[in-house]
């Protein structure tokens, strides 16, 4: 017998976190999953109707019908992880490395050289920086990167064109153009025009990886693919790319921070079991929104999250306050 209560809550972004949302308050549902026998495991389940999921009240609707979407069986599949660790009485990032993470900028105009300089001293190698927004404005913050040795990912979310991209590679300095690890999502996935543009500078797929027809992509068009285990079967896409050498990222679905520190376990993980093909993660993201009593309690060190106090993926007593939510049976 499994039980699944639930808990509605909102995150409220301290500025737009990329060049498609807004900053209102975001929704999502905290999970808690009862095996018969076995114990609760905790997981998140953050929809972003903006990039095609299913709405949170859908995803809820659907649950209470016994109908699981592939988001919610990757948050069952969380609350599993979670479940084993706490019997094991082990924290949940126990069972991987400890992985860096890259600096996430949401806006061209926090990359000042005063940042730059901290982020480095705390030992932050790569920056993803959010584009798509002001064009003028994102080229110069990146040319201005000149000289860091700072490794450059950028991300689109698919918000503009191919010509209004191959214009906006024009612009950058050729040392900053050589210091692009990839650029994500630049514009709507084709593999044709993808493939051509990979070519020129190493391409990533986050959002739009749901348009990939695996068995039609013979070549790379794309050299990484980001994975939102959050949202993605891991086992599916690394088959994919141990096959074709495209490298992977693992990143948070800038979630909850119950979804953020199962993200971060996955990586530290896939880290251990694949250190080549694993790039660094993306899992520093609860700083995006305002802080509240769960985020309070993630401690960072630079590039890396500590583990949280307690067992599994940690927040004990904040979840034993929780007021759950009877949802479904099974
Ligand atoms: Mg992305």
């Amino acid at each position: 017998m499994i039980q699944i209560s639930f808990h509605p809550y909102k995150l409220v972004p301290l500025k737009a976190v990329n060049a498609v949302t807004t900053t209102t308050a975001r929704e999502g549902a905290l999970l808690k999953v009862e095996w018969e026998g076995m114990g609760i495991g905790y997981a998140d389940l953050h929809p972003w109707p903006e990039f095609g999921d299913l709405s949170l009240q859908q995803q809820l609707e659907d649950m209470r019908r016994k109908k699981f979407s592939a988001q919610v069986q990757q948050s069952i599949w969380f609350a599993e992880r979670d479940v084993q660790a706490r019997h094991d009485k082990k924290s949940i990032l126990s069972y991987g490395v400890p992985v860096k993470n890259n600096y996430l900028i949401s806006s061209y105009a926090d990359l000042t050289p005063a940042l730059v300089k901290a982020i480095q001293e705390q030992g932050f190698e790569t920056i993803k920086l959010k584009c798509g927004k002001d064009f003028i404005g994102e080229v110069r913050a990146l040319n201005s990167l000149d000289g860091t040795g700072l490794r450059i990912r950028l991300d689109f979310n698919a918000s503009i064109d191919e010509a209004a991209f191959r214009k906006f590679l024009g612009e950058l300095s050729s040392e900053v153009l050589a210091s692009i690890e990839y650029v994500e999502d630049p514009f709507e996935y084709k593999a044709v025009h993808w493939q051509e543009m990979n070519e020129l500078v190493p391409l990533a797929i986050d959002n739009e990886l749901a348009k990939v027809e695996w068995s039609k992509v013979s070549a790379r068009p794309f050299a990484a693919v980001v994975v939102k285990p959050a949202k993605t079967n891991v086992e599916d896409v690394l088959e994919q790319c141990l096959r074709r050498n495209i490298k992977m990222t693992i990143t948070s679905n800038m979630d909850h921070p119950v979804g953020v520190m199962h993200a971060v376990a996955v990586a530290g993980e896939y880290k251990k079991s694949h250190p080549d093909l694993m790039l660094e993660a993306g899992c520093l993201t609860h700083s995006l929104y305002q802080a509240e009593a769960f985020s309070n309690l993630m401690k960072t060190q630079g590039p890396y999250l500590h583990p949280v106090p307690g067992v599994g993926i940690g927040f004990d007593q904040l979840l034993a306050e929780v007021p759950w939510q009877p949802l479904v049976r099974l």
